[in-house]
């Protein structure tokens, strides 16, 4: 099922108060629709009725696409520095869904669902990309990281990420996006050999690998936010 919700925002341009159905909880196998707009950020965008501003509502949303083999929770890009909070709250729904605590039928499914914990929808969008293509998340946030190391310049600050716009044989189009606003900073292209030079050393990445993957929040992100998980 995809679930609606009515959602009350400001238009920061005119101050009009508007409601817009905001969803929930998305199903793409049953509205496959849902994944393209999410894809094509379209998804939750909305016009303000009174002065025709653009706007986009903030992700509140559970996904669920057993095609692709992906579950996540998407929340607003202002509660990122809750992730630790979040992972654990997260983690225990998806284990009352598809996982330990879920039904034999449910923990089925469960086994081929990656699930993930993303904030804004930049990243949202980008763990779907990734699926579609059938991609590592974890390798590829290895791989941003290898880029920061080569970059002359990069626009590295809070509210602003690195994500993967587009994918194509030849390798991935990155894009600097500040993630509230959706404005892009900076585009470039790295080549697919790069990620090949990754999975070629899987002992070499296997600390920082094992630091993104402990809880569902999987972005090189938390490795600079606060002290972690393993100060707790
Ligand atoms: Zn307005």
């Amino acid at each position: 099922m995809s679930l609606f919700e009515t959602t009350t925002i400001q238009c920061p341009a005119c101050a009009t108060t508007s409601d817009f159905e905001a969803a929930g909880s998305v199903n793409a196998d049953r509205r496959p629709d849902l994944r393209d707009a999410i894809l094509d950020n379209t998804f939750q965008n909305v016009t303000c009725p009174s002065c025709g501003e653009a706007m986009r509502l903030e992700p509140v949303l559970n996904y669920l696409d057993v095609e692709l083999g992906l579950w996540l929770a998407a929340y607003p890009p202002r509660q990122i520095g809750d992730y630790l909070a979040l992972e654990d709250q997260v983690q225990g729904l998806f284990d009352e869904s598809y996982g330990a605590a879920a039904s034999e039928a449910a923990q089925t499914v469960g086994a081929s669902l990656r699930p993930r914990l993303t904030f804004g929808w930049p990243g949202t969008c980008e763990k779907l990309l990734l699926q579609q293509h059938g991609l590592d998340d974890v390798a590829i946030e290895l791989l941003k990281l290898d880029l920061l190391r080569r970059l002359p310049e990069a626009p590295l600050r809070p509210g602003v990420e690195l994500r993967v716009e587009r994918v194509s044989e030849a390798g991935f189009d990155f894009i600097w996006i500040e993630t509230a606003s959706e404005d892009i900073l900076q585009r470039f292209q790295a080549k697919r050999a790069l990620l090949s030079e990754i999975e070629a050393n899987p002992d070499g990445w296997a600390p920082l690998r094992s630091s993104l993957t402990q809880g569902l929040f999987v972005d090189m992100q938390k490795l600079y936010l606060g002290a972690g998980r393993d100060a707790a």
